[in-house]
This record gives structure tokens, sequence and C-alpha cells, in this order.
């Protein structure tokens, strides 16, 4: 494949050869007809002239003129050089010498020149190939007897002058084609050097550096858009990556806490545990960590299942209500260690076709984030209601009264393993996962969720899920429902 360069070149002297051409052409065309307009003129005035000179008496030409006057002998001698006249009947009359190498013309065009109208102006060659045009028509005498006259003049002046400018035109254009190919082959390169820079600069980009920024020319041309759409994707792959080796450290470090917990409480068990009691107690504290771990690495794996599609939602009528309801009594102890007070303004009956585990792990996920986002002293309210804004919806919300998210970083807290850093969430652990999982599930159901947060002050999340009408709720299976 040849360079992006040759091809520019070779399609900048393509075109420039071929506009060469095609002027070259159009000139010599223009040149040619001018040049025979001119010769058609003279001969038409010639021809003018030769009327005021030439007579035909008794069946033959008689010229009058003064043959002291040098012009008009001039004018005289000019018209006779190449002339021809004819009877009606192709007698010949007078004819030149010119006109004897043209050659007489037959009885046959005679006869028609005689009988058109109009002027008939033929361009023929001699015998030695020398164009002429000649001016043919009919002069009366003055018994009205038709006579054939003829007069022409040399094209070969004008032949030549066409042939002379074709000559040096075609001849020089070898030489501009090769100057506009050495021309295009600088301008392709000036033009492509900014895209060469940037490969080079790209080539020095390595995964573990990609922060390199190109600087932009300041020229605002495409060149210019190309390197900002290129800086824009490696940021954004910069921050890809940064979430991820963010995510592995915090992986690692979720799972590292358990484990260590459980290391010690094994060698607890090993090193100084004498009573049955004191193995039972030192089992039971490693078996809860387990249990962490083993939600983290579920979380992990859900989520990673729920985003290629592979986990299949049972969908029953739920009563959203009654999940919330259930919520609230699990949550209390935790909420109450965490010094928060939890309420909810729940209104009964609020139904919903959905996956009931899904909706426990939303209720969930949201209720355990505004827990651990709330400092000691603060309030948590849940709210389920049919929604009055948009009737068939049902409406969740979960108010708290904590840290609150800084505005700049709402639109990515639904993104996967994006964490708000600040003094207060490093105090929390958390994948960052959780808000990915309650997306997900929302948009599995068919709803929508927002969020409204002032920094220090609190969020609000709402959802909203497509209510279920009761009687189809009724008409549904039981065993379905059982499922
Ligand atoms: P995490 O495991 O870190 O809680 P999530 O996906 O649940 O992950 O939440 C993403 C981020 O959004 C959290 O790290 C936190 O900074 C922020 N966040 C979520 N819920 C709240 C809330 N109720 N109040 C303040 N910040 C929140």
């Amino acid at each position: 494949m040849r360079s992006l360069r040759f091809r520019l070149a070779l399609g900048y002297l393509l075109i420039f050869t071929l506009m060469l051409t095609v002027i070259g052409a159009l000139f010599r065309e223009s040149l040619s007809s001018i040049l025979y307009a001119q010769v058609t003129a003279a001969l038409e005035e010639e021809w003018g002239a030769s009327k005021g000179y030439l007579r035909f008496e008794h069946r033959r030409p008689i010229w009058f003129f003064d043959h002291f006057d040098p012009e008009e002998s001039l004018i005289v001698s000019r018209i006779q050089r190449v002339y021809l006249s004819t009877d009606s009947d192709g007698t010949l009359l007078e004819m030149s010498p010119v006109y004897r190498g043209i050659g007489p013309d037959s009885l046959d065009h005679i006869q028609r020149v005689l009988q058109s109208a109009s002027p008939v102006v033929v361009i023929r060659k001699d015998e030695h190939g020398t164009p002429y045009l000649i001016r043919q028509g009919a002069v009366p005498d003055e018994r009205r007897h038709q006579y054939f006259v003829a007069i022409g003049r040399s094209l070969a002046d004008a032949d030549r002058i066409v042939a002379t400018f074709t000559w040096r035109y075609f001849a020089i254009m070898p030489l501009l084609v090769i100057l506009a190919g050495a021309l295009g082959w600088a301008l392709a390169g000036r033009a492509l050097q900014p895209v060469k820079d940037l490969a080079d600069k790209a080539h020095k980009i390595t995964s573990s550096d990609l922060t390199v920024k190109i600087p932009l020319r300041g020229t605002d041309d495409e060149l210019d858009e190309l390197v900002e759409a290129f800086n824009r994707m490696m940021s954004s792959l910069n921050l890809s990556f940064e979430r991820i080796r963010q995510f592995s450290t915090d992986v690692s470090h979720e799972l590292r806490t358990p484990l260590t917990a459980i290391r010690g409480q094994l060698e607890v068990a090993l090193f100084t545990a004498r009573t049955p009691d004191q193995y039972q107690d030192a089992m039971v504290n490693a078996l809860q960590d387990v249990e962490q771990l083993s939600n983290i690495v579920r979380a992990l794996l859900l989520l990673s299942q729920a985003e290629s599609g592979q986990l299949a939602l049972q969908m029953t009528p739920v009563d959203l209500s009654d999940v919330l309801t259930d919520m609230v009594e699990q949550y209390d102890i935790p909420a109450e260690a965490a010094g928060v007070t939890l309420s909810a303004e729940v209104s009964p009956g609020c139904l919903v076709r959905a996956d009931k585990t899904q909706m426990e792990r939303l209720v969930s996920n949201l209720l355990s984030n505004a827990i651990k986002y709330t400092p000691e002293g603060g309030k948590v309210i849940l709210g389920l209601a049919h929604d009055a804004e948009s009737p068939g919806w049902v409406r969740l919300s979960v108010r708290d009264t904590g840290i609150g998210i800084p505005a700049e970083k709402l639109p990515h807290i639904f993104d996967r393993f994006y964490r708000v850093r600040s003094t207060e969430t490093n105090k929390v652990h958390g994948l960052g996962l959780g808000l990915s999982f309650v997306s997900w599930i929302v948009q599995a159901h068919n709803g929508r969720i927002s969020v409204e947060s002032v920094e220090g002050q609190g969020s609000t999340f709402k959802v909203l899920l497509p209510a279920a009408e009761s009687a189809k709720l009724l008409t549904t299976p039981a065993p379905v429902a059982a499922a």
C-alpha cells in the first residue's frame, strides 16, 4: 500500500495534468476559431470588392479597374490569386493556378451553389495539402445570366499559428507536470506533517501513562479537531483505567479486611483457646467474616451476570409496601447502631410486577447507602406511594440528612466502581457497585431513577416503577406468585 502522501501528490498531479490538457485544448480551439473568423471576414470583404471589379459580358469575365492605381491593382491581384469562374453549365471561364491546384468544382456543386440564395463557404485543400477557405456564389450579367464565381484565401497561416501554439504548449506541459508533481509532493508532506507528529506522540503513549496530552496547534482546523477528539478519548480511557486500578485496590482492601480477621480468629483459636466455648466463639467470628467475604464476591458476580444479561428476572406481582415494611424492620438495628433515626411513610397496596429479590436488593442498597453516608444524629426517611404527578407509577424515595454528593460527582455515581472520594466517604467501605446494581434493577423493570443532593445537607433518591393493576394481580396464578 502506498503512503497517503504519495496518493495525495499523485491525485494532485493527475488533476493538474487533466486541467492543463483541457485548458490547452480549449485555448487551441478558441485560437483556431478566432483565426478562421478573421480569414472569413477578410474573404467576405474581398468578395464584396470583387463585385466592383468583375463583370461578365458575352460569357466572358472582364476585370474593370484602374491599372495605374497601385492599390486597386493590388486588391485585384490578391482576389485573382485563388479564383475561379465558370458558366452556369460548368464551362471553365477563368482559373488561377492556385485554384487549379485545388481542382475545379463539380458541375453538380456549381449548380447547387447557383441555386442557393445564401453564400457558400467551403474549406478545400490543394495538391500539397494546404487548406483554403473558399467563398462561392452566383454573379449575374446584364441579361440576368448566372455565373459561378469562387475566390479563396489560404488558411495555412492560421493553421501554422495554431500548430505552433499546440507544439509549444504541449512541449512545456511535461515540465509543468514535473514541477506540479514536486510541488504536490512538498505540499502533501507539509499538510501531513502534523499527522506524523500526532502519530509520533501517540506512539510514545503507553498503558502506564495515559495522561499524555497532545498540544493543540491553535489553528482551529480539522487536525486540531482530531487532536481534541484524541485527547478526549485519552482522558476517558485514563478515567476508566483509573477506576479499574482503584477498583482492584478497593477489592483487595475489602477482601483483605475479613481475611485478616479470619486469620486472627483462627490463630487465636489455635494458640490461646482452651475451652470448647472459646473455640466456638472463634469459629462464629470467623464464620461471620467468611459470610462478609462471600457477600462481596457474590455482589461482584451478580453485577457481572446482570450486565452481561445472564441474570433472569422472576417477574411476579409484588406488594412493594410489604417489601418496604420488612426492609425497615431489617435495617432498624444497623440504623440504631449508626445513631441514625430511620422512619418510613409507606402507603399500603403499592403493587408492581417485579422480581421480589431484586426489589429487596434495590431498597436494601439505597437504604444501606443512606445509613452509611449519614453521620450520627441524622435521619433517613423512606417513602412509598402511588405517584400523584404521573398516574400509573409507584414512587419510592429514600431521603437522608447525610453528607450529600457534590454536584459535579452526581452524573457518575451510577457508574460501575465509582466512589466519591472524600474524608467522609473514605471512612466507610464500599466497592462503588451498589448504585450500578440499583440502576440496572430499575432499568430492567422499565423504571426511572433520579437523585437530588446538596453537599453537607443530604440526598434524596427517587425511583419510579410502573404500577401493576390489582386486577392483574388477582388473575395471576398463585404458584407463580409463590415462585
Ligand atoms: P459504595 O459501595 O461506595 O457505597 P455505591 O455505588 O452504592 O458504592 O455508591 C457510589 C457512591 O455514591 C458512593 O461511594 C458515595 O460516595 C455516593 N453515595 C451513594 N449514596 C449516597 C448517599 N445516600 N449520600 C451520600 N453519598 C452517596
